[in-house]
């Protein structure tokens, strides 16, 4: 592994820089599309406010954090002041005043982990998902966003990178598999870690935001606009970076002792973090910090099973970044 880890790649990885870059701007959702999920924003809360004035919606996920692609479902969280509001009664009396409002497919979800409302609207064809008082969401969706405003290529291999894993079937929690959510930490982690540095480590600066969520305290620096020229010393192009990316999953990530975390803007070792076994069904096979949710691991869905077809994943797209001479359709073939 290591071995293959110092081999330079043997494509010429310059001429993939224009292809990535026009599956980049392909799956860009168009403009009308952000008029559309405004549409609906509005009419929910026309909706919302009939029942509950107290309420407020938010967008969150990768509507609003700017890693959506084109056609992604919108999120929506319904914020309480009162944090012990009851939420299955909540969500139940939602679904029935959008059913009387036509809109299509509404499913109250209350028994899931995240209790929501699912809905199409047929006005926009947008579906959304309804949750309430998930507001840590909220606020590292806002994290995510700030990041993604500092160098553009951040975007760029978040796209791709949820491209291939949808297009790969390695986008799936209920598999065991990655969320989208998880993958754009191992990228903004991935550019923290490039030298020279193409992403700062947020949390790491002066706190110029802060917001107590569910007793968690949520800080760092979102002046973002300071920090615009912050990556241009390291001058790698998006292809390059695709193709570290996954070799640094595929060959140099320590799965057994290592924790990525974008908080700390380094790696921290399993032992600190007491993850080294598995309670409950929670096994550590491969380690995600979430950002404020620090006791929380977002490759806790990952199993004995899933993480070796993630692994084969990660080794297939490096091969092939490596060695394929058409990587910009076989790193994207279905499964
Ligand atoms: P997609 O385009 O696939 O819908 P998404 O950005 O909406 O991507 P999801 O993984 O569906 O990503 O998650 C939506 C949002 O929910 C995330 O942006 C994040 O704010 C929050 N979220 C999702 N999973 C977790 C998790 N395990 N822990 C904390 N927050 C999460
Ligand atoms: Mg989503």
């Amino acid at each position: 592994r290591n071995f293959k880890s110092r081999t330079a790649c043997r494509n010429d990885i310059n001429r993939l820089i224009a292809p990535f870059l026009a599956i980049y701007e392909s799956l860009i959702p168009p403009e009308e599309e952000k008029g559309k999920q405004k549409q609906l924003m509005k009419l929910l809360e026309k909706l919302v406010s009939k029942e509950w004035p107290e309420a407020r919606l938010y967008l969150y996920g990768s509507c609003a954090n700017s890693f959506g692609v084109s056609k992604s479902d919108v999120d929506v969280c319904m914020a309480f002041e009162d944090p012990d509001v009851n939420k299955p009664e909540v969500l139940l009396k939602l679904a029935e005043i959008l059913e009387s409002d036509n809109l299509q497919n509404v499913q109250a979800l209350t028994r899931a982990r995240v209790p929501i409302v699912k809905l199409m609207d047929p006005a926009t064809g947008i579906s959304c998902d309804i949750c309430i008082n998930n507001v840590l969401a909220v606020v590292n969706t806002k994290l995510l966003r700030d990041y993604a405003k500092i160098d553009v290529r951040l975007r760029q291999l978040v796209f791709i990178v949820k491209h291939w894993a949808k297009s790969r079937g390695v986008n799936e929690t209920y598999q065991g598999t990655l969320s989208s959510y998880a993958y754009v930490l191992m990228c903004i982690h991935f550019l923290q870690q490039r030298q020279p540095a193409i992403l700062p480590c947020l949390q790491g600066m002066e706190r110029t935001y802060a917001v107590t969520v569910d007793d968690i305290e949520c800080a760092y620096f979102d002046q973002v606009d300071e920090l615009s020229g912050f990556g241009s010393r390291n001058r790698e192009s998006i292809a390059q970076l695709v193709w570290a990316f996954f070799n640094y999953w595929a060959y140099c990530h320590d799965y057994t002792n290592n924790v990525i975390s974008i908080r700390t803007g380094s790696i921290i070792s399993k032992r600190a973090k007491d993850w080294t076994r598995r309670v409950g069904n929670d096994r550590h096979l491969i380690c995600i910090e979430d950002p404020f949710e620090t006791s929380h691991d977002l490759g806790r869905v990952v199993d004995r099973n899933s993480i070796g077809v993630l692994r084969e994943e990660f080794e297939r797209a490096a091969e092939i970044m490596q060695n394929d001479p058409n990587p910009c359709v076989t790193l994207f073939e279905p499964y």
